[in-house]
């Protein structure tokens, strides 16, 4: 067995919506049925006995045990996973096999791992330790999931339907999209401000500025040194707490301070972390307050690390003990962390008279900490529904003080059942970013799921921070249609991010150039704070190696699908596999509410409706087509062409309303002349439509797109050369040689030039299919040679194109000519008013600048 390629898909893909690593494993002929082998099963469950069944559906081979371990693992380990698949290609013994991932370094993992366990189990001499194996992948996973303050967060937002995306390998996350979105970094949310947070950081500031509001907090003052420390103590009365300015999970903090000795260590415990406060000791237990906006969602009491003696053991073996609890781990991932035996236990031990090897008493309970924090051993009790309104109040008052719209606020008093004020309790002090595992899973009492206060928080109900997104796919047409959608988007007053081909737009500039139709462009629009609607024209080789880079669109649009794109790459073989790999789009419209927008004569992508889980507007010229009426009599919404309505217009109609727009109103569409930019504007009108636009938004939008060199520069852009027309277009496969025709063949001229090179990365017969098609409509035709041969052999592709012209019908003349400049010119040369010459271009934005150059020139 071996594996040639392995990637993460990241989005909604080709096999699910789940995000999966995907391998292409090759088996030797004696691997495609390895059950039938003697003893390999009995040996592979006992070297991992969880594996769970081997799914096959035919005889089982190593690709389909590669996945059912690879998922096992996963699941053994504890992430939610259940999606796997293997897939036969069209090589045999060739399988791609897909297993879901909850976190990508986690996934990658467990292939590898999976890949030793076939290893061993084939040779009975290795050896596969299952123990040591998952203890790898829960460790991974550990390190590298979101913290349980974070994650509960992102899934009750998940929960909610928001979209989320972990901007860093930290907490910084992103919730919705563009202009709705936000973000949060742990428990903290992007409108807390700085300042607030500064507040919060600075002790005795947050006292100062709560007590203004009349919130109870201990009196006490910073100090200078030892000695005016303890001036202080006086001053505020014994015992007291001595404690840093500006110090965390109980550092250098000293309670119950009750003399001048006590006070000398306490003061340098604190003024080794910073400045040093003393303030009055406030008799009780430790709080924890929730605050989130302007309610109070969790309380819980927390309780210092204790272990209680038996008679037996020392106190290392109680702590031991006490540890061994599942619940315990190293850091803040599980719901409580363990118990450590260091420099401070030993002084607190020392301080109750014993050491870690003592044995203490039946029932005698030993403190192992002063402070309660959970990330030093502490454990916390659900109190949220003992607390007394105006302690509530009190709680939720500090907060706003401060300006924290995420706040734990740690309270000292001897119970939250009653007003701070009749027991003496107060406010300690303020967080930012509080832990949130103590109210998620408390050691006892009630869980409470404080991320979805959080989220709540964050977005009003009903809301759900996305924005319209339409994914445009197909195998021509897609830029120009992404960008007759995005101009009448923008038409209606949005600020629309695109992404196409040419490059990344947002309100119109472009931020980034090159082939951008992949997931990360999609992801990049997405996150830009300003965008109100995006528009992505979404390629095969994105959906392929990544997914798609959003969960789903409001509306999806497939334009065609042809043999033209790269056949037989990435074990996309046929017509039907395209159509597979595009119906992606379709497939992860949003549910119920979302559209496809499907070219109904094209049944390739027609077929596609029965996969879509929202509604399906079909377009197509004929408003006769089959599929047509049919959906129109179901009520559906179609758009198609009525020659004979206002001179000829394109129809929307659904049930017995109908909206139109004269095709002399829409300038792309040449009078209605050029076919294939009608197909563009059905398909445009449609995703406006799903999308909700104003008609009105919809008809001068198209009125007002300018097919031109400058905005969709190579997509039929018309020239005018001393008397004769000039096009320049991009196109490049047998389908858009057609369309190319057949808006020619609309354009009266004399005689006919065309000049054309191909790519080489194409099958043999799409090549010369191209020229097939050309030789029936061009007199002259003058070949070159393209920038990139894309390793085919000099004068190859040439050779292929001029195949495709033998016996053509209307060709009379044939020229090659090295380098598209040249090409160009040669063309220039030979044309005579009257005549027409179609330039496929090949390097677009250097042959455009060279055609404009020499057109200006005269
Ligand atoms: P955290 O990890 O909660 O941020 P911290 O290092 O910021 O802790 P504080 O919250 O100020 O420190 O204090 C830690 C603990 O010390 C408190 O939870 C409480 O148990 C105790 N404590 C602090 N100040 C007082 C006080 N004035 N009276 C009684 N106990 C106090
Ligand atoms: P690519 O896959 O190269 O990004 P695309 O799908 O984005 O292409 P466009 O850039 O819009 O397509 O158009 C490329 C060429 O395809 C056009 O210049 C034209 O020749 C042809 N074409 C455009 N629209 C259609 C259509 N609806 N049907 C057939 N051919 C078309
Ligand atoms: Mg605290
Ligand atoms: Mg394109």
């Amino acid at each position: 067995m071996e594996i040639s390629r392995i990637r993460a898909l990241r989005g909604p893909n080709l096999w699910s919506r789940h995000t999966s690593i995907e391998a292409v494993v090759s088996c030797a002929e004696d691997e495609l049925a390895v059950t039938d082998r003697p003893g390999f099963e009995i040996r592979l469950r006992k070297l991992f006995p969880n594996i769970g069944a081997l799914h096959a559906g035919g005889p089982v081979s190593l690709a389909h045990v590669l996945e059912a371990a690879a998922l096992a693992l996963q699941e053994e380990a504890g992430c939610p996973v259940s999606f796997s698949r293997t897939q036969p290609t069209v090589e045999p013994g060739v399988f791609q096999v897909v297993v879901e991932y909850s976190e990508e370094a986690v996934g990658r993992l467990a292939f590898e791992l999976a890949q030793q366990l076939v290893a061993a189990t084939l040779d009975p001499q290795a050896a596969f330790d299952i123990d040591a194996a998952l203890a790898r992948l829960c460790e991974t996973d550990e390190d590298v999931r979101l913290g349980p303050s974070t994650g509960s967060i992102v899934q009750a937002a998940a929960a909610r339907g928001i979209p989320c995306r972990r901007l860093t390998d930290g907490s910084l996350v992103q919730f919705g999209w563009g202009r709705h979105q936000r973000r949060i970094w742990a428990a903290e949310v992007d409108q807390t401000s700085a300042v607030s947070e500064s507040i919060a950081q600075d002790k005795e500031l947050s006292k100062q500025l709560l007590r203004s509001v009349g919130v109870p907090v201990p009196m006490g003052r910073p100090v200078a040194d030892e000695a005016d420390a303890w001036a202080a103590a006086l001053d505020v009365g014994l015992p007291v707490v001595v404690k840093p300015r500006d110090g965390n999970q109980g550092k250098g903090i000293t309670v119950n301070v009750t003399t001048r000795e006590g006070m000398a260590l306490a003061y340098h415990a604190a003024a080794g972390i910073g400045e040093v406060m003393v303030e009055r000791y406030l008799p009780g237990s430790d709080f924890r307050l929730l605050v989130v906006g302007d309610q109070l969602v969790a309380a819980a009491r927390r309780e210092p690390p204790t272990v209680v003696g038996d008679g037996e053991h020392t106190v290392a073996d109680l702590v031991a003990k006490v540890n061994a609890d599942p619940r315990r781990g190293d850091g803040h991932a599980t719901p409580l962390t363990k118990i450590r035996i260091d420099d401070i236990a030993v002084a607190l031990l020392a301080e109750q008279g014993l050491t870690i090897d003592c044995v203490p008493a039946r029932g005698q309970r030993v403190r192992m900490r002063h402070n309660a924090n959970l990330s030093t051993g502490g454990t916390a009790t659900d109190v949220t529904d003992d607390v007394h309104p105006e302690v509530a109040e009190r709680a939720i008052a500090a907060a706003q003080m401060v300006g924290l719209h995420v706040c734990g606020v740690d309270m000292v008093c001897e119970s939250v059942l009653k007003p701070l004020e009749e027991q003496g309790g107060g406010i300690v002090e303020v967080n930012a970013a509080p832990g949130l595992r103590m109210h998620l899973s408390p050691s006892y009492g009630k869980p409470r799921n404080v991320g979805a206060a959080i989220v709540d928080h964050l977005f009003e109900p009903g809301h759900d921070g996305r924005i319209p997104v339409v994914a445009v796919t197909g195998t021509n047409g897609k830029t120009t249609t992404a960008r007759l959608i995005a101009h009448v988007f923008a038409g209606s007053g949005l600020t629309v991010g695109m992404t196409n081909t040419d490059g990344v737009y947002v309100d119109g500039r472009q931020i980034d150039s090159g082939d951008c139709s992949g997931p990360k462009s999609a992801r990049s629009v997405l996150m830009h704070p300003e965008v109100e609607a995006a528009v992505f024209e979404t390629a095969r080789g994105g959906i392929l190696r990544e997914g798609l880079g959003f969960d789903h669109c409001q509306v999806a649009v497939v334009t065609n699908v042809g043999a033209g794109d790269h056949l037989g790459l990435h074990y996309i073989t046929t017509v039907e596999d395209l159509a597979v790999l595009k119906r992606v789009v379709v497939q992860n419209v949003t549910p119920k509410e979302g559209w496809a927008v499907l070219n109904a004569a094209d049944p390739h992508v027609a077929a596609m409706a029965r996969t879509c889980p929202g509604k399906v507007i079909y377009f197509a010229a004929d408003r006769h087509h089959a599929e047509m009426t049919a959906h129109r009599a179901l009520g559906g919404r179609t758009v198609y062409v009525d020659r004979t309505l206002d001179g000829g217009s394109v129809v929307a109609a659904e049930g017995s309303w109908r909206r139109h727009v004269r095709l002399a109103d829409i300038p792309v569409t040449r009078n209605g002349t050029i076919g294939f930019q009608v197909e563009n504007v059905m398909a445009a009108v449609g995703a406006a439509w799903g999308a909700g636009l104003a008609w009105d938004a919809i008809r001068s939008g198209l009125a007002t797109f300018v097919n031109d060199a400058r905005t969709v520069p190579g997509r039929f852009n018309i020239m005018d050369w001393r008397g004769a027309t000039v096009i320049a277009d991009y196109g490049h496969n047998p389908d858009a040689m057609r369309a190319l025709v057949a808006a020619v063949d609309a354009m009266p001229s004399k005689r006919r030039t065309v000049v054309i090179s191909a790519a080489g990365d194409r099958r043999d017969e799409d090549i010369r299919e191209q020229t097939m098609i050309l030789g029936a409509a061009f007199d002259d035709v003058l070949l070159y040679q393209d920038a990139a041969q894309r390793g085919r052999a000099d004068g190859e592709v040439m050779g292929l194109l001029r195949q495709g012209l033998q016996g053509a019908s209307r060709t009379t003349h044939v020229e090659e000519i090295r380098g598209e400049f040249a090409a160009i010119d040669a063309a220039l040369a030979r044309l005579q008013p009257g005549d027409l010459c179609l330039v496929l271009v090949d390097q677009v934005d250097e042959a455009l600048a060279y055609l404009a150059r020499r057109i200006a020139g005269g």
